[in-house]
C-alpha cells in the first residue's frame, strides 16, 4: 500500500511511521508532511526515503531541500496547501493518513476524499467544521474513510458491516463513547482558575499533541467527538452518550436494540487503531503491549456532568442546531486554545470565548464549501476579539 502521511511530525504521525517500519514489505511512504520539527521531517525523510516532502514556506522548503540533497536523499521538497492537496491526491497513493491538526487539514483532506483515497481520519476538526461537505465527497468519489480517533475507530469495529446510511435499521441504539476526564476530573470548577498550560497539557493516559491535550482538559476533545460521530456513523445526537472511564481502556461501545453492548478494549496507544485502519480489513501487529485485565484490576465508568464540563454542552448544542454552529464553535475553539496556550487566556474563559463566539456570529446555512470558510474566518475575528477583552 502506497501512503501519504499529512502531519508526519506530529504525534499521530509518529504512531504511524512507527506501525510502518514494523511492515516494510506491505506499505510504501510516498509522501510526507511536516509544519514544524523539520529537522524531524529531514530524518524521516532519510529513513523512508519519500517522493515529495511538504512544509509550509519556501524558506523552509529551502533548508530542507539543501540538507536533503547534501545526503544525497532523493526527496523532491515542496511547500504550501496547494503542494497538501497535490500529495493526498497523487495517483499512486492508495491511502491518506490526515493527521494535520486543526482547520487547516480540510483541504488536503477533502483532497483526498475526492481523488477516492483511503482516508485515514484522525484530524476530527475537518469533519467538525465541514460534516456534510466531507461526507459528501466520501461518498461521490467511493473513498473510504476509516476513522483513527480510539473512540471512532472502537464504534466502527463494534458496528455491523452495514451499517452506512441506517445505522438504526440494523438494531443499533446508542453510540457510547468513553472519556477519561482528562487531568482535571477530580478538581471543581473552582480549582481549576489558575491552570497553566503545562498543567492542562499533562494528559494521565495519553501522550498527544498540545491542541488535543487541551482539548482533553476542557473536554471540547469529547465534544468534537460527539460531533464526528454524528458524521462518521450517522447517528443523532440523542443516541450519541458520553460516559466517563478514567482508566481508557474501553474506548467505546455500540448499544443494540437485544441489550447488547460491543465494546472494543486494549491499552490506550494509538498505534492500535492506525494499525487497524492501515490494514482493514486484515489486521497486523502494531507494536502495542497485549492487554492485561488483571494488572488493570478494575474498570471504572461515571456518568458526564455537563454544568462541569461546559465546552461537550456547547458540542452538543451545536450539534442540534446545525447549520454553521459546528464550524463556529471548532474556529472559536482553536482561538481560544491558542490564546490559553500563549498565557493570554485564562482556562476557564476557553468556553466563555466560544460561548460568547456562538452567541455573536449569525447561524446560517453551511453546505457547500464557501459558506464553512465564511463562517470559519468569522468566528476566528470574533473570537479573536472576546479573547481581547478577557486578557489576562
Ligand atoms: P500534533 O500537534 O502532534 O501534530 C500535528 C501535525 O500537523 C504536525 O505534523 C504539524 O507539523 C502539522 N501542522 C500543524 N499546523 C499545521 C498547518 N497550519 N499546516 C500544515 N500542517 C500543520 O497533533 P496530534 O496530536 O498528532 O493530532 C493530529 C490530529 O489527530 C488532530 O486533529 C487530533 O485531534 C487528532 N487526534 C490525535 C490523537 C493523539 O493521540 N495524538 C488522538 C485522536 C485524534
Ligand atoms: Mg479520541
Amino acid at each position: 500500500m502506497k501512503l501519504t502521511i499529512l502531519g508526519a511530525t506530529g504525534s499521530i504521525g509518529v504512531s504511524t511511521l512507527d506501525v510502518v517500519s514494523q511492515h516494510p514489505e506491505r506499505f510504501e511512504i510516498v509522501a510526507l508532511s511536516g509544519h514544524s520539527r523539520i529537522d524531524l521531517l529531514a530524518a524521516q525523510c532519510a529513513k523512508f526515503r519519500p517522493k515529495f516532502a511538504v512544509v509550509g514556506d519556501a524558506f523552509s522548503a529551502e533548508k530542507l531541500q539543501t540538507q536533503l540533497r547534501r545526503d544525497s536523499i532523493p526527496t523532491e521538497v515542496l511547500y504550501g496547501p496547494a503542494a497538501l492537496e497535490h500529495i493526498s491526491s497523487l495517483p499512486e497513493v492508495n491511502a491518506v493518513m490526515a493527521a494535520i491538526v486543526g482547520a487547516a487539514g480540510l483541504a488536503p483532506s477533502l483532497a483526498a476524499a475526492r481523488a477516492g483515497k483511503r482516508v485515514l481520519l484522525a484530524n476530527k476538526e475537518a469533519l467538525v467544521m465541514a460534516g456534510s461537505v466531507f461526507m459528501d465527497e466520501i461518498k461521490k468519489s467511493g473513498a473510504v474513510l476509516l476513522p483513527i480517533d480510539s473512540e471512532h475507530n472502537a464504534v466502527f469495529q463494534a458496528m455491523p458491516d452495514d451499517y452506512a446510511g441506517s445505522p438504526m435499521a440494523r438494531g443499533i441504539k446508542r453510540v457510547v463513547l468513553t472519556a477519561s476526564g482528562g487531568p482535571f476530573r477530580n478538581r471543581a470548577l473552582s480549582e481549576l482558575v489558575d491552570v497553566t498550560p503545562e498543567q492542562a497539557i499533562a494528559h494521565p493516559n495519553w501522550a498527544m499533541g498540545k491542541k488535543i491535550s487541551v482539548d482533553s482538559a476542557t473536554m471540547m476533545n469529547k465534544g468534537l467527538e460527539v460531533i464526528e460521530a454524528h458524521w462518521l456513523f450517522d447517528v443523532p445526537a440523542a443516541q450519541i452518550e458520553v460516559v466517563i472511564h478514567p482508566q481508557s481502556v474501553v474506548h467505546s461501545m455500540v448499544d443494540y436494540v437485544d441489550g447488547s453492548v460491543i465494546a472494543q478494549l486494549g491499552n490506550p496507544d494509538m498505534r492500535t487503531p492506525i494499525a487497524q485502519a492501515l490494514a482493514w480489513p486484515q489486521r497486523i501487529s502494531s507494536g502495542v503491549a497485549s492487554l492485561d485485565l488483571c494488572a488493570i484490576g478494575r474498570l471504572d465508568f461515571e456518568p458526564l456532568d455537563l454544568t462541569r464540563f461546559p465546552c461537550v454542552a456547547l458540542a452538543y448544542r451545536a450539534l442540534i442546531e446545525g447549520n454553521n454552529r459546528a464550524t463556529v464553535l471548532n474556529a472559536a475553539n482553536e482561538i481560544a486554545v491558542a490564546a490559553f496556550l500563549e498565557r493570554r487566556l485564562s482556562f476557564l474563559d476557553i468556553s466563555a470565548v466560544i460561548s460568547a463566539t456562538l452567541d455573536t456570529v449569525a447561524a446560517t446555512s453551511a453546505d457547500n464549501l464557501p459558506a464553512i470558510l465564511e463562517a470559519d474566518r468569522m468566528a476566528r475575528v470574533i473570537a479573536e476579539t472576546e479573547c481581547r477583552r478577557r486578557q489576562k
